[in-house]
C-alpha cells in the first residue's frame, strides 16, 4: 500500500511498526453544530483508507475523539469555546449540545456508509489523562505556567514546523491582523495546554487541576486520547488539511516531548471541499448538510460516489450541477448491476485476479477514481454474472456504495443471492486461496472478521459453508 505522507511530502510504501497491524487515529468532530458535507468528505476518505487497509489484510485499530470542550473559535488559542457558542445559540447546555450533535454526526456517517471507528471517546471523559500529560510536560521542562494558564514552550522542540514545511513567518501571514497576541506567551507559537484564565469567564465545563479550575486546550485532547488507546506509537494520523497547522503541528510537538521519541510515522490529510464561493461555512450562505441533500431528493450515497470520483489530495468544488452528473452516472451504474442475473458458479480465480487489480488502484495512494473504473471493468469482463456480482460485492467492502442491492423481485427458480451472500462467497474464495498459498494469517483474519460480524465459517470435506447468527 502506498500513501502520501505529509511529514515527508512524498508518496511512500506504508509499513506499520508491527507487521500486519495498524494503529490509526482520526481527529473527530467538534460537536457544536451539524457537520457540513465538507467535514464529511474528510471522514469518508478516512473511512476508505481504513477499509482499504483492512482489504489489504491489515488488522486495524482506529480511534477517534469527540471534541466536546476546548476547541476555540480560532484553531489557535483565541476566541470563545465553539461548544459554548453552540449552547448559547440554541439556549441549551453544552452537554445537551454535545449529545445532540454527536448523534447527528453518527447518523450522517451511517447514511454515507462511514463505519464508526473502533474506539470513540469524548474529550470530557479524559480529563485525568490530560492533567497527567501536562504534569509530565511541566516536569520535563517543555511547559510553563503563566498568568494561570499552562503553555507549551515551542522553543524547546527541534523542527517544530516539520509537518507544515513552512516557516513561522509564512504561517502567520493573514493571521496577525485579527488575532490579539497573548502577552503571557514566551514565544508567538506557544499554545495553551490548560486554561484557567480566559477572556470568557462563562465557560460552562470546568475541572479542578493542579493549576486551578479550568479546561484543556484542544490540541492536548488528541495526543492523550491517541496515547490512551494506541499506546506510545501511532502508525497513521488523519485529518483535513486545515488540521496540519496549528493542530497537528502542536500534537507532534507535545506528544514527542512527552514520550521522548518519534510518535507517528504517517500523516494523512484530506483536501477541502469548497463551494463555488470558496470556503465551506456553517454560518454563511447555504449550510450544506446531508439532510439538506436528502431534502432535495439526493441519495446520500450519490455524494459518496461524487467524492470518490476525485482524489483526496485535490480540493473538490461542490455544485448541484456536478452532483446531478454524479447522480445520473451512479444510477445508470446501479441499473446495470441490477440487471445482472445472479446465477452461476463464482469463478474464484477471477475474483482473486480482480482483487489484485482493485488493490493496484486503491493501494496507490487511494486512487478512488481508478477504483471506480474497476467497477466498469468488472461489468465488461468476459465472465458470468455471479462472478461479476461477487467481485462487485468484494470491492464494495471498501467503496461502500451499496453496489449490489437486493432487488424486490426474485427470478423464479433462480437462487437469489443477497449482497451479503456474495460478499461471504468472495471471502470464502479468498480464504481458500490464502490457505493454498500458506498465508494462514490472512485466512484466519477472514474467519475472525466474519465471526465478529456474526458469520461462522464451517469447513467441511466438500468445502466451506457458513452460518449467520440471528
Ligand atoms: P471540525 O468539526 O471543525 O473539528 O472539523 C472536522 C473535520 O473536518 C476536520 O478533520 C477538518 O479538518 C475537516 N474539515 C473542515 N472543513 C472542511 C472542508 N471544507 N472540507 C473537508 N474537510 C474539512
Ligand atoms: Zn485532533
Amino acid at each position: 500500500m502506498k500513501l502520501y505522507n505529509t511529514l515527508t511530502k512524498t508518496v511512500e510504501e506504508f509499513i506499520p511498526r508491527e507487521a500486519g497491524k495498524v494503529k490509526m487515529y482520526t481527529c473527530g468532530p467538534t460537536v457544536y453544530h451539524f457537520a457540513h458535507i465538507g467535514n464529511l468528505r474528510t471522514y469518508m476518505m478516512e473511512d476508505v483508507l481504513e477499509k482499504a487497509l483492512r482489504y489489504a489484510g491489515y488488522e486495524v485499530l482506529r480511534v477517534m475523539n469527540i471534541t466536546d470542550v476546548g476547541h476555540l473559535s480560532s484553531d489557535g488559542d483565541t476566541g470563545e469555546d465553539k461548544m459554548l457558542l453552540g449552547a448559547k445559540r440554541e439556549k441549551k447546555t453544552v452537554l445537551e449540545i454535545a449529545e445532540f450533535y454527536k448523534n447527528a454526526f453518527f447518523s450522517d456517517c451511517e447514511k454515507l456508509n462511514i463505519k464508526t471507528p473502533d474506539i470513540v471517546e469524548g474529550a470530557t471523559q479524559c480529563i485525568p489523562e490530560f492533567i497527567k500529560t501536562i504534569e509530565g510536560l511541566l516536569e520535563k521542562g517543555f511547559a510553563y505556567v503563566a498568568d494561570g494558564n499552562v503553555y507549551f514552550d515551542t522553543s524547546k522542540v527541534q523542527d517544530y514546523y516539520a509537518l507544515t514545511g513552512h516557516s513561522s513567518e509564512e504561517l502567520m501571514v493573514g493571521v496577525r491582523d485579527d488575532v490579539t497576541e497573548d502577552q503571557s506567551k514566551k514565544n508567538k507559537s506557544d499554545f495553551v495546554l490548560w486554561f484557567t484564565k480566559s477572556k470568557f469567564d462563562d465557560q460552562e465545563l470546568k475541572w479542578d487541576s493542579p493549576w486551578g479550575v479550568g479546561y484543556p486546550g484542544w490540541h492536548i485532547e488528541c495526543s492523550c486520547i491517541s496515547m490512551k488507546h494506541c499506546g506510545e506509537y501511532l502508525d497513521i494520523h488523519c485529518g483535513g488539511v486545515d488540521n496540519i497547522f496549528p493542530h497537528h503541528t502542536n500534537e507532534i510537538a507535545q506528544s514527542e516531548a512527552y514520550l521522548g521519541h518519534k510518535w507517528c510515522n504517517y500523516w494523512f490529510h484530506i483536501h477541502h471541499l469548497n463551494d463555488e464561493t470558496g470556503k465551506m461555512s456553517k454560518s454563511k450562505g447555504e449550510f450544506l448538510t446531508v439532510s439538506l441533500l436528502e431534502s432535495k431528493g439526493y441519495d446520500p450515497l450519490v455524494y459518496r460516489f461524487f467524492c470518490l470520483q476525485s482524489h483526496y489530495r485535490k480540493p473538490l468544488v461542490f455544485s448541484y450541477e456536478a452532483l446531478d452528473q454524479a447522480s445520473a452516472t451512479f444510477n445508470k451504474l446501479l441499473g446495470r448491476i441490477a440487471r445482472l442475473s445472479r446465477d452461476g458458479e463464482v469463478d474464484c480465480d477471477f475474483v482473486k485476479a480482480n482483487r489484485e487489480r482493485f488493490l493496484g488502484a486503491i493501494g496507490n495512494d487511494l486512487n478512488t477514481a481508478l477504483a471506480i473504473t474497476n467497477i466498469y471493468d468488472i461489468l465488461k469482463a468476459n465472465t458470468n454474472d455471479a462472478t461479476k456480482l461477487a467481485c462487485l460485492a468484494d470491492i464494495d467492502s471498501v467503496l461502500s456504495l451499496n453496489l449490489v442491492r437486493d432487488t424486490e423481485e426474485k427470478a423464479e427458480g433462480v437462487a437469489e443471492k443477497t449482497a451479503l451472500e456474495l460478499e461471504i462467497e468472495a471471502l470464502i474464495a479468498e480464504r481458500a486461496e490464502a490457505k493454498k498459498s500458506r498465508n494462514f494469517a490472512r485466512a484466519d483474519q477472514i474467519r475472525d472478521e466474519l465471526k465478529a460480524r456474526g458469520i461462522t465459517l464451517v469447513d467441511t470435506r466438500e468445502g466451506t459453508t457458513y452460518t449467520i447468527d440471528n
